[in-house]
This record gives structure tokens, C-alpha cells and sequence, in this order.
């Protein structure tokens, strides 16, 4: 056990938080300082006082194949906080010509389910799919259009969506290796592994309070509002940590976790290299006074040919995701609501109703741009300074820049971390 080695970690995302779960669980004596004053950076929830509701600033997919996040659920007692589909099943709306169907992964480990028609997207032929195969080996200098025919139904159906919600880069130029890692985790894999799970009672309560509590539990010493400024670093080593309140000397045998994103990394470390080039999501919140359903009476909704890309339904308010936003991101909230409500409206079938109370949320830098470039610029946990460790979606974590990825990130550091120590 390496109790009493100190590891300060700085950044309380999910990244932040999942290493300083895992440090405590390891026994080292833990310091996490945030700059905002809450917890959970890019995947939060907060009490939104037009809707007076709960909402998260954006709409977070979680699947079976993700066992980082289950692992940190259960060191932090969460696991019950998101719910599940009883199978895996995506159903898909076109708003431009009402073609509705549902992709279903069948349950056993090998996509037998590809050769139903029922099971499969509409008009797509079989030797689509050869793609799919041939895309779990794509090095990683591909992009998507390198192995899809982008004029084919099959790349607005499903490769379109599929790059847009787990990528968040726009498809074509999207790295082909990443969107294969996941493919090759989910839906060829099977149903459990495809099984979509959400956090029912939003972001916060699944993600970050109960973390925050094992934290308080585990006498972590947590500090908000005091951002990292600057490092002072030697040939070998971090020596200080300046915060705009205090300035931290760092023991010969202390370890720094920085787990703040790319671009406040890059700013921090000098020489450090780190992905340039960010894309929007925006989410619009819409609350919706009388009853209504999704097709298939699924808690979420993939549209194509309009302006959202995903719906999902909590209680009384729908919530539309557009990724890699581009210019939407830029138009003023009322045009972006009127945009995106045209197609909320058509979902639950109610085209040409009037835009209802809603919230636009626009996250300008939600994750870092998705393409083989991009991704050859990502660093890994290990720096030249022996003491300083690197965790976030955006650090080379071989997979998309996703809670997965940055969990995953946060235990691999803290594990890292608690090595060192020993
Ligand atoms: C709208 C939206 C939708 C998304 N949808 C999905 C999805 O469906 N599925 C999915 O898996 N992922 C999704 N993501 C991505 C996911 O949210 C991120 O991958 C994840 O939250 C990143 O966590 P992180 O800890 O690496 O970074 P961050 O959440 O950015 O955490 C970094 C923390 O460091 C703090 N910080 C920054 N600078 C300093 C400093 N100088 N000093 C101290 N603290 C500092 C920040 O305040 C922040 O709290 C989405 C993201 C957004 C924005």
C-alpha cells in the first residue's frame, strides 16, 4: 500500500474526478483543485430557471461497452443511477420524407443480426456492411470517406449519425480507426454491449455528485474556484503548481495529474503538444406540456435529413443534440430553437406547432475535432517530467474524445500515479 504519497489533481471533470477516485482507492494521500466552481466541466447538470427543471448541458450516450465508466460507478456506488434499455435498439426518424426504422443488434457476440432486413438500416445492401468489416482494421491515417461511398443511403443513415454522435467531427473527414474501435466494441459485439444506457436523473446525479461523496468519504480534499495559473518545472520534474490563490510547492516523491482540457494544457506545459482544432454541439431543451412519445416509445430518437441529429426524452422536456454544429453554433438561441423545433415537432407528431419554452446550450469547444490529424496530435498520460501525468478525453486514449475516454484516462493516470509512488 502507498499510503500518504500525495498526487494533486487538477481539474474535476470526469477525467479529474475518476483519478481521484482511483487514487484514493490505491491509498495515496489526494489534493483535486478545480478552476470552475462545480465539478463536472463538459458533462454537468444544473437547475435551469426557464424550465425549472433539472437539465445537462448536453445530452451524454452511455453503452454497455463502456467498463470504465461501470467500473467508476461502482467504486463510487452509482451503477443504479443509470438505466437501461431491456435490448439494444436504435430507431431513426427521416423528418424530410417520415421513413421511420429501428436498427436492433441482435444479442449474441456475432452481428448475425446484419443479414435480417427487420434488423438492419432500410435500402442498405449487404455489401455495405463489407465496410463495417473493413473498417475495424483502418490504420490510423484513414478517414471515414477512405471506406464508405458517401452517396450511398447507408452513409446518411447510419455512418452519418453514428460519426456525428460518437465523434462529433462531420463524417466524411472523420478518423475511420476511431469510429471502428467503437465498432468494434458495440455493435459487433452484440446486444449487451450495444445496450444505450442514461443517467435518468440527469449527468450530476450519476456522474458527479456520488463522486464528489466518495471523495468526502475518502477525507480527499477537494477545492473549487482556484484555477491553475502556471507550473514551474525543472529538467526532471514539476516543483510548483501556481494557483490563483496559492502557490504549492511539489515534493520530490508528489505527482501532478493535470486533467484540464487540450487546449489549457497546452497553454500550461511549455512545448507540449496537443490537438488544435475543436468542434461545437449545441443542445436545445424543449418543454413539451401534454403527453407524447418517440417512435417504438424509446427514450431517445436518431433524425436525419433536418437539423438534429439526436432527441431524448426526460419527463416533460425533449432534448436535441446537434453535433459538430458549425455555424449553428453562431446563429442567435432563437433562430437555433426555431431550427431544431421544426424537427422535435415532426417526432412526436406535431409538425407546425409553435416553439414552447426551451433552453439553448452551446458548448463552442465540446470535444476536440475528431479527424486522423487530429487524433496523431493527442499525447499520452506519460510526460518528459517524471512527475507530471496528462488525463482527459483528449489525451491518447486510443478512443473517441467520450466519458468513456476520460474516465478511462483518469484511472489509467491514477494508476500511473500510484506506480510512481511505490
Ligand atoms: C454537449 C456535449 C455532449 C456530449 N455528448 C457525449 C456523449 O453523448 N457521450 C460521451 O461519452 N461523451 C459526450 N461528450 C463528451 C464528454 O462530455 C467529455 O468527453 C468529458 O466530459 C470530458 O471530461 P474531461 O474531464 O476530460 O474534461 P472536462 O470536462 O473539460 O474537465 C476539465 C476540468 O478542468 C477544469 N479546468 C480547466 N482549466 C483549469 C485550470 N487552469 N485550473 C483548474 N481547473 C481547470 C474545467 O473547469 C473542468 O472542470 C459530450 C460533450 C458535450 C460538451
Amino acid at each position: 500500500m502507498t499510503q500518504g504519497r500525495k498526487v494533486h489533481i487538477v481539474g474535476a471533470g470526469l477525467a479529474g474526478l475518476a483519478a481521484a477516485v482511483r487514487s484514493a482507492e490505491l491509498g495515496l494521500q489526494v489534493q483535486l483543485s478545480e478552476g470552475a466552481p462545480q465539478a463536472g466541466g463538459r458533462c454537468r447538470s444544473f437547475e435551469d430557471s426557464v424550465l425549472g427543471r433539472i437539465i445537462d448541458n448536453g445530452n451524454h450516450l452511455i453503452l454497455g461497452a463502456n467498463p470504465a465508466i461501470f467500473a467508476y460507478l461502482g467504486a463510487i456506488g452509482a451503477v443504479d443511477k443509470l438505466t437501461s434499455l431491456e435490448s439494444a435498439c436504435f430507431p431513426f426518424l427521416d423528418v424530410s420524407s417520415g421513413a421511420a426504422w429501428t436498427v436492433r443488434p441482435g444479442a449474441g457476440r456475432w452481428p448475425w443480426w446484419l443479414l435480417d432486413p427487420d434488423r438492419r438500416v432500410p435500402g442498405a445492401r449487404l455489401a455495405d456492411y463489407w465496410a463495417m468489416l473493413r473498417i475495424l482494421n483502418a490504420p490510423a491515417s484513414a478517414r471515414l470517406d477512405e471506406y464508405v461511398n458517401v452517396q450511398a443511403p447507408m452513409f446518411a443513415r447510419f455512418w452519418e449519425p453514428l460519426a456525428l454522435a460518437v465523434l462529433n467531427t462531420e463524417a466524411a473527414a472523420s478518423s475511420a480507426r476511431l469510429l471502428g474501435r467503437v465498432l468494434a466494441e458495440t455493435l459487433m459485439r452484440g446486444g449487451a454491449a450495444s445496450r444505450p444506457y442514461f443517467a435518468h436523473a440527469g449527468l450530476g446525479s450519476a456522474l458527479v455528485d456520488p463522486a464528489l461523496a466518495f471523495l468526502e468519504r475518502s477525507s480527499v480534499a477537494t477545492r473549487f474556484s482556484c484555477r491553475l495559473r502556471g507550473m514551474d518545472v525543472n529538467d526532471d520534474r514539476v516543483t510548483r503548481l501556481i494557483f490563483d490563490d496559492e502557490v504549492i510547492e511539489i515534493g520530490a516523491d508528489e505527482t501532478v495529474i493535470l486533467a484540464v482540457p487540450s487546449w489549457e494544457a497546452g497553454a500550461l506545459i511549455p512545448g507540449l503538444v496537443v490537438p488544435t482544432e475543436t468542434r461545437p454541439i449545441v443542445n436545445a431543451h424543449f418543454q413539451i406540456e401534454s403527453a407524447f412519445d418517440f417512435a417504438d416509445g424509446a427514450p431517445f430518437l436518431g433524425v436525419i435529413g433536418g437539423t438534429a441529429h439526436w432527441l431524448f426524452r426526460r419527463g416533460d422536456v425533449v432534448s436535441a443534440t446537434v453535433s459538430a454544429a458549425g455555424v449553428l453554433a453562431d446563429d442567435v438561441a432563437l433562430q437555433v430553437a426555431e431550427a431544431i423545433w421544426r424537427d422535435v415537432a415532426a417526432a412526436i407528431g406535431r409538425p407546425g406547432s409553435p416553439l414552447p419554452r426551451h433552453r439553448i446550450i452551446k458548448e463552442k469547444r465540446a470535444t476536440i475535432a475528431q479527424t486522423p490529424g487530429q487524433d496523431a496530435l493527442r499525447p499520452p498520460t506519460a510526460t518528459r517530467w517524471r512527475n507530471l501525468l496528462l488525463a482527459g478525453d483528449w489525451t491518447q486514449t486510443g478512443l473517441p474524445a467520450t466519458i468513456e475516454g476520460a474516465v478511462g484516462s483518469g484511472r489509467h493516470a491514477a494508476e500511473l500515479a500510484g506506480n510512481l509512488a511505490k
